[in-house]
């Protein structure tokens, strides 16, 4: 039976798997959810023991996909897709001490979580889209760790064409490498002489735009897409598989930044994953934190820290949480979010904070505690992590102090620590190497071109561009 996909604001239209897939964003403004979560028995784990990843993922992904994509195409694309990492185990688990693990979240060819959702929404991408006779262009602006990941799983894919917009001069030597070195014909790096801001402000403007929308067929591959989600729930489940026969109950620390990578955690506690807490870790930017010690939403501005992939201020993914939590009620969903977007702060309920609290606890740290965790675990524990990995050892040490009884924690490693060779080194005295296959970044050929801050200007760039490689 193929599962449906409602959104969290009520009034667009029920999708399959596919449609919201190709889709995104719901048109109603909302994001889409399942109708049904689906369930695994306790059964269903232990026959999951010993399995690999792929089959693991392969059994976790398929009730949310069937109807859209059959069984043995789902499995060759996940094989294909994590036979791109570089661990054998693909999200290996690393223990610390008797109740604290890291699941390795890094070994993709990027180095960071993100391949392991967008690799495999570039190839579910690829095999709608020809299946349909259609192609797609990707346009999106990157601070740094998104744009890298999403040309990794776009280049060479038939029926994408890629667009990266990042703020020249402004991302990391590392950042921009892994991406203007990907010389396939599909993948278009632009640096824009402005900010950061200014390249999400021309990404906005021409989704805004219809008639070029419809033009190039825009698409984005943001976190909000259900294809993302429902690829990282795959790895909640198998840490849990790996650990049910010695423990009764898991919990989860997870740096946060969007919201996307603990709400996978929860829809794993919803179809069975036998859970503690989930441990959301914030860095200064501190939002969520702040909402899950005091039930009131505030944003306030954003700051550069050492963790730059969690330094956001509004976290989209929060929107389906919330639908729950609302007994999915989409209008109250409209009205909590119309008013944060036009009012401002938010709160919630002492009975809905109590509800919450069955699962989700929080924790902060600014950047120096963030180093000092860098520092004390490599001394102690002997494990190098980078500054957003530290960012939830941090919160779990902190955690587990208040709560001695706690289940066994495991952290989410979400990055190679020499992706952010430079805050790793200050504050461990250790330079942390790339590793082998891409030791060579640093001498590999970029091809970039560079535009000025001028929103037409990248238009025609981008409609030039697209000609030239399709009639290449
Ligand atoms: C994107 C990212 C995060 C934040 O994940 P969300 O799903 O946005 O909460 C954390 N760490 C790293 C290294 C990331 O790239």
């Amino acid at each position: 039976m193929a599962l449906k996909y409602i959104s969290t604001r009520g009034t667009a239209p029920a999708l399959n798997f596919e449609d919201v897939m190709l889709t995104g964003l719901a048109t109603d403004g909302g994001l889409y959810v399942p109708e049904a979560c689906p369930k695994i028995s306790e059964q269903g784990f232990k026959a999951m023991q010993g399995k690999s990843y792929v089959d693991v993922a392969h059994r976790v992904i398929f009730p949310f996909v069937e109807g859209s994509i059959d069984d043995g195409t789902l499995h060759g694309l996940l094989k294909d897709t994590y036979a791109q990492f570089h661990d054998e185990e693909i999200a290996p688990i690393v223990s610390l001490d008797e109740n604290l693990s890291v699941m390795e979240l890094f070994h993709g060819p990027t180095l960071a979580f993100k391949d392991f959702a967008l690799q495999f929404l570039g190839r579910m991408f690829d095999y709608s889209l020809s299946k349909r006779g259609q192609k797609i262009t990707v346009v999106g602006a990157t601070s740094g760790d998104t744009g890298s990941a999403a040309i990794e799983a776009c280049r060479d894919r038939d029926c994408v064409e890629i667009f990266i917009l990042h703020p020249k001069g402004r991302v990391s030597d590392v950042q921009r490498r892994q991406m203007t070195t990907v010389t396939s014909p599909n993948v278009h790096n632009i640096a824009i002489e402005g900010s950061f801001d200014d390249c999400q402000d021309m990404v906005k403007s021409m989704f805004n735009d219809q008639k070029f929308r419809q033009e190039i067929n825009m698409s984005a591959i943001n976190s909000i897409n259900w294809a993302r989600i429902c690829a990282q729930v795959a790895y909640y489940v198998y840490a849990w598989v790996q650990m049910m026969d010695k423990v009764d109950r898991i919990s989860f620390v997870v740096p946060t930044g969007n919201f996307g990578n603990i709400y996978a955690g929860y829809v794993a506690q919803s179809m069975g994953v036998p859970m503690d807490k989930l441990i959301v870790a914030t860095n200064k930017n501190d939002i969520l934190h702040r909402f899950f010690q005091t039930g009131k939403m505030e944003a306030t501005t954003v700051e550069p820290t050492l963790s730059p992939s969690m330094d956001i201020q509004i976290s989209s993914n929060f929107e389906r949480l919330l639908f729950d939590l609302y007994g999915r009620d989409g209008a109250a969903v409209v009205k909590t979010m119309d008013h944060f977007r036009q009012n401002g702060p938010f709160e919630m309920d002492d009975e809905t904070m109590t509800r919450l609290h069955v699962l989700f606890d929080s924790a902060r740290l600014n950047d120096e505690e963030t180093s000092k965790v860098i520092k004390t675990v490599h001394e102690k524990m002997g494990y190098l992590s980078d500054p957003h990995t530290a960012v939830g050892l941090g919160a779990a040490l902190q955690y587990r102090e208040k709560h001695p009884e706690t289940a066994h924690l495991v952290t989410l490693a979400t990055a190679d620590p020499s992706k952010f060779p430079d805050a790793v080194e200050k504050a461990s005295g250790v330079f942390p190497e790339l590793p082998s296959f891409l030791s060579d970044l640093h001498q590999r050929e970029e091809k970039y071109d560079v535009l000025p801050n001028d929103l037409n200007k990248v238009m025609a760039y981008i409609r030039q561009n697209m000609k030239q490689s399709s009639a290449a």
